[in-house]
């Protein structure tokens, strides 16, 4: 018997729901039929649109949304920036979790951007603003208190990318596997590292790190 491709999102229910339970999240019912209904998208959209090298979405259910969530408890603010956001990752299911926060979602891929309109749109998410650009091109006021990137670039290229935007006391969030020694001595005055945390995602198999970077304290007029 053929399975359509809704059915098969409809049995990743469970999994998704253990999988949010073992990161410690506790998630509406909306906001799971939110992120199942994004998986649908991603997986409908994912050949003609090239969003993502992954096409099972089981795969896409762990090292998409779970990986995304892991880092749910660290963001800050109001507003958010996840800058080479791609297909919105880690911003779309993060703004499905956090709906009174703001998350800007910035890409220079104008595919990303309309598969993008097309899951704010579908899943109604007023609170996901979708900015198309090269992040270097960017001027967004007021600044971010928490800024966001997986999988764009080393430290030292996403703080030339997006430190800029990082409002005085915001945190800048990279998601990483294991960053080395050399890319962490890229991150100079005014920012520096404030901790580096080992990221528990179910399913992963490779290591996954949140690094956190803001501002020397009391460089740039900031708190000393
Ligand atoms: N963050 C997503 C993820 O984890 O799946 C996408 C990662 S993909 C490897 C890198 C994305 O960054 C691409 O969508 C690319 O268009 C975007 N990108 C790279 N440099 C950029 C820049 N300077 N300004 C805006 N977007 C950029």
């Amino acid at each position: 018997m053929i399975q359509t491709a809704q059915a098969r999102i409809g049995e990743l229910r469970i999994p998704l729901v253990e999988g949010v339970a073992a990161l410690g999240l506790t998630l509406p019912e909306s906001a799971i039929d939110k992120l199942l209904q994004y998986l649908d998208l991603l997986v409908t959209w994912n050949s003609a649109y090239n969003l993502s090298g992954i096409s099972d979405p089981r795969e896409m259910l762990d090292r998409h949304l779970l990986d995304s969530l892991s880092i749910l408890p660290s963001i800050d603010g109001k507003r958010v920036l996840d800058i080479g956001t791609g297909a919105g990752l880690p911003g779309l299911p993060l703004a499905v979790c956090l709906p009174e926060r703001e998350f800007h979602l910035l890409d220079g891929n104008g595919k990303k951007m309309r598969f993008l309109f097309q899951v704010k749109t579908q899943l109604r998410l007023p609170n996901v603003v979708l900015v198309h650009g090269r992040a270097e091109d960017v001027a967004e006021e007021p600044l971010f208190d928490t800024v966001l990137s997986r999988a764009v670039g080393s430290l030292g290229e996403l703080l030339r990318l997006g430190g800029r935007l990082l409002a005085p006391d915001g945190r800048f969030l990279a998601m990483k596997s294991a960053p080395a020694d050399s890319e962490l001595a890229e991150v100079k005055p005014p920012y520096t590292v404030l901790s580096i945390t080992e990221l528990s995602v179910p399913g992963a198999t490779t290591p996954r790190h949140l690094v956190c970077l803001g501002r020397t304290p009391g460089q740039d007029g900031t708190t000393a």
